[in-house]
């Protein structure tokens, strides 16, 4: 077996993009004889700046030769590095043995591409202790996610699927034609174990990207049959080829738990502490808020794009007990989602007049309150219910404003009731 990993291939001025890459380059090894297993789409770490887009990288698990495949890779590669887009910098890395089998440093490395910044220098280094063939064009950057590519499949056991469509070379850049009906159609037939496909809140077809890549639309799901059938129940022009991909995408790999000292820019985190400030809503239309846990705090933010889930977040109040996930940058982390742990559903008022119902007014620093007509007193303030908004349970991102790595919460399996964002 053989494993090739790729990535940094995508040129904004060119619109290509890896995926694509990736399916002609597997359909070149099947016309030459080979055997492809499996096409791997890896999601690295979003907080990466000098991504393209989605952090992307890919992996082919193929019968073919180490060398021949090489060969091959290197000449699609080479072709997709003729581009003067300075954020293009593909890498190559090939591996002879079986998508489980890399070393373990291999996979350690995959593992923590997800969620950390790794350097060149490191990664040429593992590329060179475990012996794999590689190249690099340009500054050879994509050497990082090439590797981590080849390593992700022992590193990681929960998978996902997408059915990637791609549109007639000569469409590119130009508008795409999609029948919106039938994609909303074709998403509410396979859901909710094909996710992701359409937002119903803002009635966009999510599946179809606005980019000028060859991507007609991705049909992401569970289940590689389902998002087979929806993407094939989605009308509009012609489909030039299509790639079925195994990938972490909805999966949340990249997060990790921990306590609020230890959050890092640049890595994405599921924190539990107490609100501590009011949200609020700054210009632009970010809101933010402050969490605590007694040692240290920590700014969340929901940016203006997260749209109706800004409400939820303005929502919270200071002593609900939340879990907040998301990607630290500059000390702030942008919520992806977040679970309500418990609600303060008291809040304290002055005190009402057992006799004439009238609010009392206070009687001095320290004094409690009276009653000015009627002379009844208090100790002090009293506890009043609050009508709560919030439920205890995970709230979420809309579709359209979803990491492609971040889980989803109709996917199941979290630690509390879930409110979900079809
Ligand atoms: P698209 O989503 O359109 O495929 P992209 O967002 O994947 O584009 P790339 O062009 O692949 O963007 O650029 C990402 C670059 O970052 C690659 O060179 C990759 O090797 C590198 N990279 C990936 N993960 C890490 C990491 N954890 N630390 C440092 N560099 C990384």
């Amino acid at each position: 077996m053989t494993v090739i990993g790729l990535d940094d291939t995508d040129s904004r001025n060119r619109g290509m993009c890896t995926t694509y890459l990736a399916a002609r380059l597997a359909e070149r090894i099947r016309d030459a004889g080979g055997t492809v297993e499996r096409l791997l789409l890896v999601r690295l770490n979003p907080a990466v700046k000098h991504k393209t887009r989605g952090n992307a990288a890919l992996a082919i698990h193929t019968d073919f030769d180490a060398d021949p495949a090489f060969e091959l890779a290197r000449e699609e590669l080479a072709s997709a590095a003729e581009t003067d887009d300075p954020r293009t910098n593909p890498g190559l890395v090939v591996a002879p043995h079986g998508p489980d089998e890399a070393p373990d440093e291999i996979a350690e490395f995959a593992r923590r591409a997800v969620r950390e910044l790794l350097s060149r220098g490191e990664a040429e280094r593992r590329i060179e202790a475990a012996g794999y063939r590689h190249a690099g064009w340009k500054n050879g950057r994509g050497k990082i996610g090439a590797v981590a590519a080849v390593g992700a499949h022992a590193a990681f056991s929960e998978w996902t699927y997408e059915h990637i469509s791609y549109r007639e070379p000569e469409r590119w850049g130009t508008p795409r034609e999609v029948n919106f009906d039938s994609a909303f159609a074709a998403a509410d037939s396979g859901y909710p174990d094909v996710w992701d496909t359409v937002d119903r809140g803002t009635g966009e077809a999510v599946c179809v990207p606005h980019t000028p890549c060859p991507i007609l639309h991705g049909i992401r799901g569970d289940d590689p049959e389902a998002v087979r059938r929806v993407s094939e129940g989605i009308d509009g022009e012609p489909v030039a080829r299509t790639a079925l991909f195994v990938t972490n995408q909805g999966t949340d790999a990249h997060l990790q738990d921990a306590a609020l000292h230890e959050v890092e820019d640049d890595s994405a985190y599921r924190v539990t502490g107490t609100v501590a400030s009011d949200p609020e809503t700054r210009r632009g239309g970010h809101v933010f808020f402050t969490v605590t846990d007694g040692e240290a705090e920590l700014q969340c933010a929901a940016f203006e794009p997260t749209k109706r889930f800004r409400d939820h977040v303005r929502n919270l109040r200071p002593g609900d007990r939340i879990t907040a996930c998301g990607e630290v940058t500059k000390g702030t982390l942008k919520l992806e989602k977040f679970a309500v742990r418990s609600l303060d559903a008291t809040e304290l008022v002055t005190p009402n007049c057992p006799d004439c119902g009238r609010s009392m007014k206070s009687a001095g620093a320290g004094q409690g309150y009276r009653c000015q007509r009627c002379g009844t007193d208090a100790a002090g303030k009293v506890e009043r219910e609050l009508d709560r908004e919030l439920e205890i349970g995970w709230y979420e991102v809309p579709p359209e404003a979803r990491r492609h790595i971040a889980k989803p919460l109709v996917r199941g399996d979290f630690d509390a009731p879930t409110h979900p964002e079809g």
